[in-house]
């Protein structure tokens, strides 16, 4: 019989968080495949669990995940544990799972600390849609991309920062976001751990802040996203100046088909799809 692959979340900084029902399974595994020995040999000796380790992380990523492919397809029972948190989330764990599920091996989740979830229920800011961005890219072509793709974003955004990088990722997301400076952000750092601090201000105050203020810890940055009514207002004034024929593509652009977005258009300029069917076929450009 095949093994299963069970994703234990580990404390992100205080070990009273860590779950009976994780440490039990951790317990009762064939292995534990870790993301940093070293760092869960320390979790695991203080709760008294000696099951063998082995190490995954992002520079075996690929090749090791085959090879816990392999091991569970001969029915060994494998725990995954990162660093700190909820495996998969911002970690190699997301190349085993899929692996996993590729070949058909059946996968389950502990539940437990996860720092993005944690950071936004004490972020005072919308909780009912949200997007999670992780890290953002520090490769300046991918970075730029990102930025741009999260300009009007209109959900409360995401996003893991190292404390060496807080500085300039508030300096960028408060150029590339529409009315950026003005954008309310809660800095939740060091969750869970004894210095444990939530910032509630604007990327502007954030920015301030920091220019006289190290950042230090762990950081979670979580923020308020675009107004949907500035969004409409824009897109308004957008295309308010556009022929019908820049309007409907700028629709196609966003991904939409050629129905879609004359039926887009036309919601806009409060008219029927077949007002815009008709004006495009009587301007089609002749060949
Ligand atoms: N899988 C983890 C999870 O479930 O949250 C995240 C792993 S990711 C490699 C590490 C990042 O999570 C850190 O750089 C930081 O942004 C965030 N993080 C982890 N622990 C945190 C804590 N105690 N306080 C604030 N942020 C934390």
């Amino acid at each position: 019989m095949e093994g299963i692959l069970s994703l234990c979340a580990t404390p992100i900084g205080n070990l009273g968080d860590m779950s009976p029902r994780i440490l039990e399974c951790l317990e009762s595994a064939d292995l534990i495949a870790a993301e940093d020995t070293r760092n869960s040999i320390k979790l695991l000796n203080h709760f008294d669990i000696h099951t063998p380790m082995t190490s995954y992380h992002e520079f075996n990523k690929y090749d090791k995940a085959a090879e816990l492919v392999g091991l569970l397809r001969e029915g060994k029972n494998i725990a995954l544990i990162t660093d700190a948190g909820t495996p998969a989330i911002s970690d190699p764990g997301e190349v085993l799972v899929h692996m996993c599920v590729e070949a058909g091996i059946t996968v389950t989740s502990l539940p437990g600390p996860c720092a993005c979830i944690t950071a936004l229920t004490l972020s005072g800011l919308n909780t009912r849609r949200f997007v999670f961005e992780g890290f953002i890219p520090r490769e300046k072509k991918e970075r730029a991309e990102v930025l741009k793709r999260i300009e009007n974003e209109t959900r409360t955004m995401i996003f893991y920062e190292a404390p060496h990088h807080l500085k300039g990722t508030l300096a960028d997301l408060k150029d590339a976001l529409s009315n950026g400076g003005a954008r309310q952000i809660a800095l939740c750092r060091e969750l869970t751990k004894k210095f444990e601090e939530v910032i509630h201000t604007t990327i502007e105050g954030a920015v301030l802040r920091y220019e006289d203020e190290e950042p230090r810890g762990e950081y979670v940055l979580v923020i308020e996203g675009m107004d949907p009514n500035e969004l409409k207002a824009r897109e308004q004034a957008s295309w308010e100046e556009m022929s019908i024929e820049d309007h409907v593509k700028m629709y196609e652009d966003k991904g939409m088909d050629r129905k879609e977005a004359m039926k887009a258009a036309a919601a806009d300029r409060g008219v029927t799809k077949r007002d815009i069917y008709s004006y495009l076929e009587k301007n089609r450009p002749k060949c």
